[in-house]
């Protein structure tokens, strides 16, 4: 049973093709540039076989057509033909309070899904062509898509209204939605397989660092709070992402600059976040070198950051009334124990300790916590594709 995983973005698309017996990624890649010059196709086997080349690609179809060509390709391909992709899965931003979970996708899904573009106008679209790609190159193939917001459907109104006037939520859907639900879920069902306990009955925080991050409270299985928002935005300060600001700073600093919304929008989105604090990067790699070397605003950024992380942590106990386990993910939090330490120290009053040693581990899962920590913390690589591709199969019902 193979399993095409597609993540379309607006000039981009990553795709695996997962054999979902054994869970076997048998190939992987991305088309890059699609619709600008110098498009590329990069693309690898599971075996070790790769490609790099550049193709014209106008529009997603392009794209589709090509990726497919170099699955079914007599040299680096993994198939033979089309027949030997059973279902596709499609990663779809956006599902506004339409979609609690993942759906099979017929015409009325995807009308529905283009309802909610202008929920997520820079997501959602590609999404919506990538659908409408495989849906003309693979006729009869199964497609289901899987929501980003889909997993924070359950948070209660309390959590996800927003202080404005209520009409705004009733005319424009206006209020919390959060992201890497997908992430979040998947993350928070591996930790209590690892912790041998009832998924329902564990309050666990998620945290999801990467170029964008997100913080989740899981609540017997069941995603309570989380610190995106209206957009992905919100939050933690991210790569260059500004997160949580007072919201006047930003009518006060398009007033002091004269600064139209795009480059308001701009300001927060690009050249914010620790790369706006530092004016180093917006890498963490490259801001614990720049701290190596002295470097006080980096430094300042790694402060800023953990110190929100750690705050999350504490704010979402307290949501929760308790907490069982917090689990760290994405690329920070896989592979910085140096953040991993920041976030953790002085925390033992909440139960949270970590042990030194097995916090070197880096992109493995482990649990760090201290021999005795009440809560235990643990690292869990993300895997969206390999959700993705499960909930396809769930949902197509082989
Ligand atoms: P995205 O949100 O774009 O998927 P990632 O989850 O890959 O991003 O996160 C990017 C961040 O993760 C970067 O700041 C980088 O420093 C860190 N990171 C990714 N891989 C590693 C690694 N192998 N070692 C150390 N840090 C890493």
């Amino acid at each position: 049973m193979n399993i095409l995983v597609i993540n379309a973005g607006s000039s981009s698309l990553k795709y695996q093709l997962i054999d979902m017996n054994g869970e076997k990624v048998l190939a992987k890649g991305l088309c890059d540039r699609i619709g600008l010059s110098g498009s590329v196709i990069k693309h690898k086997t599971h075996d070790g076989r790769a490609i790099e080349k550049e193709i014209v690609m106008s529009n997603h179809l392009d794209a589709i057509k090509q990726l497919i060509a170099v699955l079914t390709d007599e040299q680096v391909g993994v198939i033979k033909s089309l027949d030997e992709i059973n279902a596709v899965g499609h990663r779809v931003v956006h599902g506004g309070e339409k979609f609690f979970s993942s759906v099979v996708i017929n015409d009325e899904v995807l009308k529905t899904i283009e309802e909610c573009e202008e929920l997520a106008p820079l997501h959602n679209p590609p999404n919506v062509t990538g659908i409408k790609a495989c849906t003309e190159i693979m006729k009869g193939v199964p497609q289901v898509a899987v929501f980003d917001t889909a997993f924070h459907q359950t948070m209660p109104k309390k959590a996800y209204i927003y202080a404005l006037p209520y009409e705004y939520y009733e005319k424009y859907k206006l209020r919390k939605y959060g992201f890497h639900g997908t992430s979040h879920k998947y993350v928070s069902e591996r930790a209590a397989v690892l912790l041998n306990k009832p998924y329902d009955q564990l309050k666990i925080v998620t945290c999801h660092l990467g170029n964008g991050s997100s913080i989740t409270a899981v609540d017997c299985g069941k995603s309570v709070e989380t610190s995106m928002g209206f957009t992905p935005l919100d939050g933690l300060a991210m790569g260059t992402r500004c997160g949580t600001i007072d919201p006047a700073a930003v009518t006060f600093l398009m007033n002091k600059e004269k600064l139209t919304t795009e480059q308001m929008d701009e300001i927060m989105n690009k050249k914010s976040g620790v790369y706006g604090i530092s004016g180093v990067s917006s890498d963490f790699r490259d801001l614990d070198d720049a701290v190596e070397k002295g470097n006080e605003r980096a430094e300042l950024a790694l402060q800023i950051f953990a110190y929100q992380v750690k705050k999350y942590i504490g704010a979402y106990a307290c949501a929760m009334g308790g907490l069982d386990a917090v689990v760290f993910t994405a690329g920070i939090g896989e592979n910085n124990p140096g953040i991993r330490q920041r976030i953790c120290s002085n925390l033992e009053f909440l139960g949270i300790k970590i042990d030194p040693e097995k916090n070197k581990i880096r992109g493995a899962e482990i649990d760090i916590s201290a021999e005795g920590a009440k809560v235990r913390t643990l690292v869990i690589p993300t895997n969206e594709e390999l959700a993705i591709a499960k909930e396809t199969i769930r949902l197509i019902g082989r």
